[in-house]
C-alpha cells in the first residue's frame, strides 16, 4: 500500500505538466480516428458519420453537455467529388498502386479505357515557345492520354484558350509529382486526371512525342450535391461566468478514401488535434473553470472551412460571448516548436501566451505568424472573434497523403501543448 502511495505522489509530480491529460488515451483516440473503420474521415463508407458518433459518445462519457438544445450534432450540407469504387492505373503494362504510386486530382472525373500516352513538350513553357506551341496544335489527342510534370499546372492555366481547348481533347490527364498530395474539390472535371509520383512512373519521359506505349484505367467518380454531414460540439458550464466562453475546435474530418480500400488516415491532421480538444475536455469537465468552454469538433475542414464557415452563420450561442477561441491543428509532434497564426493580429494575448510557454518551459520556439485563411480560425475572425490557430512544427513529414498514419506520430511536446492551452485559457478567464 505505502509503495502505491510513493508511486501515486512520484506519478503525479512526474507527470507535471502532463497533469490532467493522458497520454495513453490520446493514442487510442488518434488510433480510432486514423483506423480502417473511419475510412479518412471523409464522404465514402459514412467515414464521416462514424467519427462524429464516435466523437459524440465520447464527449457523452466525459459527462459534457452538448452546446445546442437539439444535440451534440449540427447537421449541414456540402457538395463534394468523392472517389467510392473504381481506382486503377496501368502504365506500359505495370499495374500501379493508388494511393502509394498514384492517387487522383480532387477534380477529377470518372472514364475507363486505355490509349497511346502523349507526353507534353516542356519547350511549350519555355521563354519562346512558338514553334513547340504550333506543333502542339498540329499534334491530333483524340483518344490519347495527356502526360506532364505537375510542376507547369499553373503555367499550363496561364495557356491561351485555343491550347487548353487542344488539351482537352485527350482521354485523360498524368501530372507527374515530386510528391502526392491530396486535397478535395466541390465540383468533377469532365476528364480522368491521374497524378503519379514521378519516382514510380516507368517509362522515360518523351517529350513532345506520341510514344507507342500505352496506359490503362479505370475511375470512378462521383461528385456528391448537398451531401449531409455535421459538427460535433459540447460544452462545460462555467461556475463564475457561464454566459461567457473559451471556445476549443479542432476539425475531425480528413480526406476519405480513393477506391474500396485506399484511404488517408489523417492522424496528424487532425486526430491529433481532436483528441487534445477530447483531453481538454476531459480536465475541464472534471476541473469546471470560471468561464464555459465550449468544444467544436467541425468536418468540411479540408473541403474548404465549410464546417467552420456553416458554424459563424449559425452559432449555437453568440459570437460576442466568445472571450478567446483556440483552434487546433496537426498537434502531432512539436520536436521544432509550434505555429501561432494571428500572433501578430493579437499582441496582448500572444504577450501572455508566451509567457506561460517560457515560465513552464512548454516550448522553446513559437513561429510568431499573421492571419491566414489555413484552418477553421478563420471564419471566426472574419465575424470579430479573436482567435489564435496553434499548430506543431517538425517530426513529421506525410502530409495529406497515405502516410500519415497513427503509428508515425511522435506526440513529442503533447504534454507541453497541452498544459499551454490549458494555462492560456484559464489565464483568459481572470
Ligand atoms: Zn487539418
Amino acid at each position: 500500500m505505502k509503495h502505491v502511495f510513493v508511486w501515486l505522489i512520484l506519478g503525479g509530480l512526474l507527470a507535471d505538466p502532463a497533469q490532467g491529460q493522458d497520454v495513453a488515451r490520446a493514442r487510442r483516440t488518434i488510433d480510432t480516428l486514423a483506423s480502417a473503420t473511419m475510412f479518412g474521415r471523409g464522404y465514402t463508407q459514412g467515414g464521416d458519420k462514424k467519427a462524429a458518433a464516435y466523437i459524440e459518445a465520447r464527449f457523452q462519457a466525459l459527462g459534457l453537455r452538448p452546446l445546442a438544445a437539439a444535440g451534440y450534432q449540427q447537421p449541414f450540407t456540402l457538395d463534394v467529388n468523392t472517389f467510392p469504387n473504381r481506382v486503377s492505373l496501368a502504365v506500359a503494362g505495370q499495374a500501379l498502386a493508388p494511393g502509394l504510386d498514384f492517387i487522383v486530382n480532387p477534380v477529377s472525373g470518372k472514364g475507363a479505357g486505355g490509349g497511346a500516352l502523349y507526353f507534353l513538350d516542356t519547350l511549350l513553357f519555355a521563354d519562346s515557345p512558338a514553334v513547340a506551341r504550333e506543333k502542339f496544335l498540329k499534334t491530333n489527342l483524340n483518344g490519347k492520354i495527356a502526360v506532364f510534370y505537375g510542376r507547369h499546372y499553373y503555367k499550363l492555366l496561364e495557356m491561351p484558350a485555343e491550347f487548353l481547348q487542344h488539351l482537352a481533347q485527350a482521354k485523360a490527364y498524368i501530372g507527374l509529382e515530386t510528391k502526392l498530395t491530396m486535397a478535395i474539390s466541390p465540383q468533377a472535371l469532365g476528364r480522368p486526371w491521374f497524378q503519379v509520383l514521378a519516382s514510380r512512373w516507368p517509362l522515360p519521359y518523351a517529350n513532345g512525342t506520341v510514344s507507342r506505349q500505352k496506359a490503362k484505367f479505370k475511375l470512378d467518380a462521383q461528385p456528391l450535391v448537398g451531401y449531409a454531414t455535421q459538427n460535433v460540439a459540447a460544452q462545460v458550464r462555467g461556475t463564475r461566468q457561464p454566459e461567457r466562453y473559451v471556445v476549443f475546435t479542432a476539425h475531425y474530418d480528413h480526406l476519405g478514401g480513393l477506391g474500396r480500400q485506399v484511404y488517408f488516415p489523417g492522424a496528424n491532421d487532425n486526430a491529433s488535434g481532436v483528441s487534445l480538444l477530447l483531453e481538454l475536455a476531459a480536465h475541464f469537465a472534471q476541473n469546471p473553470p470560471p468561464y464555459s468552454v465550449a468544444f467544436i469538433a467541425f468536418s468540411g475542414e479540408e473541403a474548404g472551412l465549410v464546417g467552420s464557415k456553416y458554424y459563424v452563420e449559425h452559432p449555437l450561442f453568440p459570437l460576442r460571448q466568445i472571450r478567446f477561441l483556440l483552434n487546433i491543428d496537426l498537434a502531432g509532434s512539436g520536436d521544432e516548436g509550434i505555429g501561432l497564426v494571428n500572433a501578430t493580429v493579437h499582441e496582448a494575448e500572444f504577450a501572455r501566451f508566451k509567457q506561460i510557454s517560457e515560465a513552464n518551459n512548454y516550448f522553446r520556439r513559437i513561429l510568431r505568424r499573421g492571419a491566414a485563411a489555413n484552418s477553421d480560425h478563420y471564419y471566426f475572425g472574419q465575424a470579430g472573434v479573436r482567435s489564435f490557430f496553434v499548430y506543431t512544427l517538425g517530426g513529421i513529414t506525410a502530409y495529406h497523403d497515405v502516410h500519415d498514419r497513427a503509428d508515425k506520430i511522435p506526440l513529442t511536446k503533447y504534454a507541453e501543448l497541452f498544459g499551454l492551452l490549458r494555462d492560456f485559457s484559464l489565464q483568459l478567464m481572470d
